[in-house]
Order: C-alpha cells, then structure tokens, then sequence
C-alpha cells in the first residue's frame, strides 16, 4: 500500500500499516518527516490529568468546532488521546514533566489543564521519534518524490510520482492508499498574499486529486488563523508566537493599553477579536506599516517570576533576542496569519474517505474538528487517525 506524506499522520499511518503486515511504500515530496508537523512547538492534547475525563475533551472539542464536527470521530480522537501518548512515550516523545507527573498546561477552548509538551519542541520531537521509527520498520521510501496523479485500476490505484531532484517519473501500483498530504494551506495563502504559518511543501494538490476522483469533503473551506503572527520585529513576520504564551500569561492589548479579549478563549474567537480592534482603528502601525495589536509577554515573568520566560518558551526568547526583542521586557506586536484547514476529505473512522480504497488522515481530512480547531488537537489527530487509516487500509490491502 501507498502513504502519501511524512507528517504526523503519514508516519503514523505507515507504522500501523506494516505492523499489521502490510508492504508499505511512503512517498513524500521532500526529505522524511519534513512537514507542518515538524513546526508544531506548542503541544497535543489527551484528557491524561486526575481531574480530566474523555468525556470533558469530547465536550471542548465539539463546542469549539461550533458543532460542525461528526460526533463519532470526536469520540474516536478523544478516547484514543490517552492510548496516543502512551504509543508516543513508547517510541521516544519525551513529554515535560514537573517531577515524575506529566505536565498539562491549559490552552483556548480546554475545560481542564489538557495540553502536553515536549519541551518547547513538541512537533520536532514527534517527527524525530516517528521517522525513526518508520526506518526501524521495514517500509519503503520515495522521499523527495511527489504524487501528480491517482488513476483506479482493477486491483487498487496506480499513483504517478516525480522525483524533486530529477523530474523523474514513476509509476506505483497500490491496493489501498492513505493520503496524509496535510492541509496545502501555504498555497491558499501565497495565492491570496498573506501571512501563513505553514511548510513551503503545505500546497493542496493531493486534495484536488482526491476531490476530481469523487471523494466527499466537509467544512473544506473553513480556515483557521492563528491569533498571534509576528508584526514586528521585521525578521519575524509572520512567524507565529506559541498558543503557550497566552497560557502562561500573555495579555493583549489595543493602542490606549485595553484588553479587548479573554486570551484562553478559542482561536477563532480571539482572532476575530484582535481583527474587530484592528479595524476600528485602536490598532498598533509597526514602522513597515501593518498593523498588530500589543501581546504583552513581560507579563508572563511578573506573572511567574524572572527566569520563568527564558526557561519555558526558551526558543521564542532566543527568537526574538536574535531579532533585537526582548520579550521579558517588551511587548510584541501581533495579527491573525493564516494557519490550519478545519475540514477536508470526509473520513470514517478508520479513516476510509468516501471513495473505496482511499484513505485520509489528519490535516487533510474534515469532520474531526468542525469548523474551528481546539489547539493541540492537530497533533492528536494525526496520530490517532494515521494510526486507524493506516491499520485499516493494511486490511484492504492484504
Ligand atoms: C507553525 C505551526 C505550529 C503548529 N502548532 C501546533 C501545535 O502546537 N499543536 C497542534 O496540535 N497542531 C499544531 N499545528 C498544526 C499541526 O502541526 C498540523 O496540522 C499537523 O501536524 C498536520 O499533520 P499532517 O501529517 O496531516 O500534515 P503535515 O505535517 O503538513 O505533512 C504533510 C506531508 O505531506 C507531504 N506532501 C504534501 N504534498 C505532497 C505530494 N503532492 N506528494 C507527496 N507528499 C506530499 C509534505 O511534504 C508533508 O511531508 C501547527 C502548525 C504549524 C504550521
């Protein structure tokens, strides 16, 4: 069988694919594990705490996505939260801990303290302990090769990919396929000239394939922005400050110094919000002439004490510091940059889209977030859902 991509998702789907027994081929369109995944610094969601439950995730996550999300792929990323990082210990994700217990931050739109780290470099831990464990596994590799076309035969799919390097093209057959291209956000961005967090190779054209080949899709065009891109500094436009910096204190503020938004309420929400400030005129011009609203990180050291900053979110401090920023004294000027596609292919539960024999996990599919994603959430997913689609079209496969 055929995995597309080396994200979260891709990587997880290709280990449960050969551990069910399948003879798994990945092909990704630039060096193993290079992804959005590899970005995410801020950290992944699973109801592991004493005072937390399943049932309490299930509730966030679907008043989050505004009740746009099919419930029973809502129960399915919930329940298998615990099980997800319990697998990811296992193959070397080392999670902060305060003394032997797990630490769990509270993060937007989260009833209960429900967001785990590793470190700062949850994203790049993953991908670190996953690419290892796929070349540990007998899974073969097309790096550098990307997917241009998807034609059914008689026996599965014939998948047509060309080499980076050389332009080279070759063709694949496959029982059952698993597209976990993520989300191509970056090329909706670049087409509309703005700001986007996303990995140069985050382009949809996988998702178009699977569309022209009937695939159904839900929520497809609902974006999510994430509330905190960099204005200012120049060097750091763009780059999006962790949802972690709100966690630990972090205030907003328009021009006259008022706070105009609860900063733990759901992405959407806040953004919306530092939007509505920016339009009304109370924003804050930078000297490149865009505007941004005040992200008070001083406020995280009076709040915890001196020290605290340059330890928990060491790599924004050293980002900025590089930049001429220092954030435990200064405030950074911050706007929505685009982010995350909310929906995408429709899946089951085992990942299976509506077209037989094709697959979709993570941030390419729809239906587990709805209409807004709960931070850390993502992360969740591509695991969760690798894993299933992976199992499952091992199966067909077989
Ligand atoms: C800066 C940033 C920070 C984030 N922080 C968090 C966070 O803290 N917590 C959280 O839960 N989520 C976070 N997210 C979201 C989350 O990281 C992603 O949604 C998730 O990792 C997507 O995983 P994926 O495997 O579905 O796709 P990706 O990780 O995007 O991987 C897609 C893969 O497909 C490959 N590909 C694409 N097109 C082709 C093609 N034509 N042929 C072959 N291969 C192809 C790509 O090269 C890549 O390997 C963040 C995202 C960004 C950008």
């Amino acid at each position: 069988m055929l995995v597309v991509g080396s994200g979260g998702a891709g990587m997880s789907a290709a280990i449960a694919a050969s551990e069910a027994g399948a003879r798994v081929l990945v092909a990704t369109k630039s060096a193993l594990g290079a992804s959005n995944t590899a970005r995410a610094q801020g950290g992944i969601q699973a109801a592991v705490g004493d005072d937390d439950s399943v049932e309490s995730h299930y509730e966030d996550t679907l008043a989050a996505g505004h009740m746009d999300a099919r419930p029973e792929l809502v129960r399915a990323l919930t329940e298998g939260g615990p099980g997800a990082i319990g697998w990811l210990s296992e193959i070397g994700v080392r999670f902060s801990r305060d003394g032997e217990r797990l630490r769990l931050l509270p993060c937007g739109g989260a009833s209960r303290k429900r967001l785990l780290q590793a470190g700062e470099r949850t994203g790049p831990e993953m991908v670190t302990a996953l690419r290892a464990a796929v070349r540990a596994a007998p899974v073969e590799l097309a790096e550098r090769s990307r997917l241009v076309d998807l034609d059914p035969t008689a026996r599965g799919w014939r998948a047509t990919l060309v080499g980076k390097r050389n332009g080279e093209t070759r063709s694949v057959e496959a029982a059952a396929v698993v597209l976990a291209a993520g989300g191509g956000l970056r090329g909706e961005a670049d087409r509309r000239g703005i700001g986007s967090t996303n990995h140069p190779d985050a382009t949809p054209e996988v998702l178009r394939l699977a569309l022209e080949l009937g695939a159904e899709a839900r929520e497809i065009e609902s974006w999510q922005q994430h509330p905190t891109g960099s204005v200012w500094p120049e060097a750091l436009a763009g780059y999006a400050l962790p949802e972690t910096t709100r966690s630990y204190g972090a205030t907003l503020h328009a021009r006259d110094g008022e706070r105009f938004v609860d900063e733990m309420a759901p992405r959407d929400v806040v953004s919306q919000a530092i939007e509505d400030v920016v339009a009304a005129g109370r924003g804050v011009a930078a000297p490149t002439g865009a505007t941004g609203v005040w992200l008070d990180t001083a406020a995280i050291d009076r709040r915890h004490g001196a020290g605290f900053t340059a330890e928990r979110l060491a790599y924004v401090h050293k980002r900025y510091g590089k930049a001429g920023v220092d954030i435990t004294r200064e405030r950074v000027l911050v706007y929505p940059v685009l982010h995350y596609r909310n929906g995408g292919l429709a899946i089951d539960r085992d990942g299976a889209t509506t077209v037989p024999g094709l697959f979709a996990a993570g941030e390419i599919s729809g239906g587990v977030h709805g209409s807004n994603r709960l931070m850390g959430n993502s992360l969740l997913d591509t695991v969760v859902f690798g894993r299933r689609a992976g199992d499952a079209a091992a199966r067909v496969a077989a």
